[in-house]
C-alpha cells in the first residue's frame, strides 16, 4: 500500500476537554506519523465551507455552530494506507456504534461531538489539507 496523507481536525469537544494529548498518543500508536498540526480558531464560514456537502441536513447548523464553539487542531497525518487506517483509528461516527478502543467510542460525547475529522477519499484529503495549510508547513 501507498505512502498517503490525510487531513485531520481534533474538534472543539476534544480541546476543550484537554484531550489533544491523548488523541495524539493514539493517532502515533496506530502507526500514522502527525507531519502537520496547528491549534487555530476557525471562522463560521470556514466551517460551513467545509462542511458544505450537509448544507440541506438538518444538523448543519448545530454542526457548524459546534465546530467554532472554541478552537480547534487541524493536522495532517502520514502513513501506509493513512486515508483508511485513520477512518478505522476514529471509529463510527456515532460513538454508540463505534468499534471498541476507537477514538470516538472512548472519547467522543455523541453523535455531534464526536471529537475527530478524517477524511474521506484522496480527493477529499488534498482539498482539505489545502484549505487549511500552506505546501511549506507539512513536514514528512
Ligand atoms: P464522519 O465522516 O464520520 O465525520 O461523518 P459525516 O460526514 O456523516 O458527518 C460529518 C459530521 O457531522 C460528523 O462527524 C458529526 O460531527 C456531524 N453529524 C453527523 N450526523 C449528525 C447528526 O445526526 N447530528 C448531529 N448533531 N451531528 C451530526
Amino acid at each position: 500500500m501507498a505512502v498517503e496523507r490525510t487531513f485531520s481536525i481534533l474538534k472543539p469537544d476534544a480541546t476543550e476537554r484537554n484531550l489533544t494529548g491523548a488523541i495524539n498518543a493514539m493517532i502515533e500508536k496506530a502507526g500514522l506519523r502527525i507531519v502537520a498540526q496547528k491549534r487555530v480558531q476557525i471562522t463560521k464560514a470556514q466551517a460551513e465551507q467545509f462542511y458544505g456537502v450537509h448544507k440541506a441536513r438538518p444538523f448543519f447548523g448545530e454542526l457548524v455552530e459546534f465546530m467554532i464553539s472554541a478552537p480547534v487542531v487541524v493536522q495532517v497525518l502520514e502513513g501506509e494506507g493513512a486515508i483508511a487506517k485513520y477512518r478505522e483509528v476514529m471509529g463510527a461516527t456515532d460513538p454508540a456504534k463505534a468499534d471498541a478502543n476507537t477514538i470516538r467510542k472512548v472519547h467522543a460525547k455523541s453523535i455531534g461531538e464526536n471529537s475527530v475529522h478524517g477524511s474521506d477519499s484522496a480527493e477529499n484529503a488534498a482539498i482539505e489539507m489545502g484549505q487549511f495549510f500552506a505546501g511549506n508547513e507539512i513536514v514528512g
